[in-house]
């Protein structure tokens, strides 16, 4: 499979690390997705949600973004709380969810070991992030999810990474009128530390919906 598609095989052979886990999950687990996680959303959202990468009972196990994991149910809850979900969130790709005004994607559609992509990796799958940007002809705001989610975003949307380390909270203006947002990663780990707490969550997702939704300056 060409990166130029806008979507990736379920072989896709790129990253070779990573389809060699894949075979091992699907051995381990046959009943898994275990195969590249196509984004899931509102395609005429103003604001795309940027993660890492599946995870490897979440995402890479049901198939959809954010799925099935402690990252999905706070994500998932969170959208919900602010109105922009309709039906109950189940852990699962068939609990006829959907989501308004709200795009989630990955800098990495494929599940990597211990939830580390490799720089080549990252760089491997960027095309499928500049395409789904691109698919997204409202798209106002970007909120990335994590530092590797916000270096994947900051290129694919064009900007110079220099001139915008990530930071919680953090805003920032990209030439081509797209606004991005910084996260931590509403990961198990971030969330057991206190690192992010669903206060700070909370308040991030509606400055990013904000930014997204509020009236173009004149
Ligand atoms: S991570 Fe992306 S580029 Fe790499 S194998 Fe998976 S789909 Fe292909």
């Amino acid at each position: 499979m060409n990166a130029a598609c806008s979507e990736p095989g379920r072989d896709c052979p790129l990253c070779p690390r990573l389809a060699g886990y894949r075979e091992t999950l699907r051995l381990q687990h046959p009943d898994w997705h275990n195969a590249p996680v196509s984004d899931f959303g509102d395609g005429n959202a103003c604001l795309a949600i940027v993660g890492l990468a599946p995870g490897v009972a979440g995402a890479n196990r049901t198939g959809r973004p954010f799925t099935g994991d402690h990252a999905g149910a706070m994500l998932y809850a969170m959208l919900e709380k602010l109105g922009r979900s309709h039906g109950q969130y189940a852990a699962h790709a068939d609990d006829r969810l959907t989501l308004d005004g709200v795009f989630i994607t990955n800098a990495v559609r494929c599940v990597p070991p211990h939830n580390k992509p490799d720089v080549s990796e990252i760089h491997g799958c960027r095309p499928f992030l500049i395409n789904t940007l691109k698919s997204l002809a409202n798209l106002r705001a970007v909120l990335a999810l994590g530092a590797i989610a916000h270096q994947s975003s900051v290129k694919a949307l064009g900007g110079k990474l220099p001139k915008m380390p990530f930071s919680h909270g953090a805003v920032h203006r990209l030439h081509t009128g797209v606004t991005l947002i910084d996260s931590y990663h509403c990961s198990r780990l971030n969330t057991n530390t206190g690192r992010l707490t669903e206060a700070m969550f909370e308040a991030v997702l509606a400055t990013a919906l904000e930014i997204a939704y509020s009236p173009p300056l004149r």
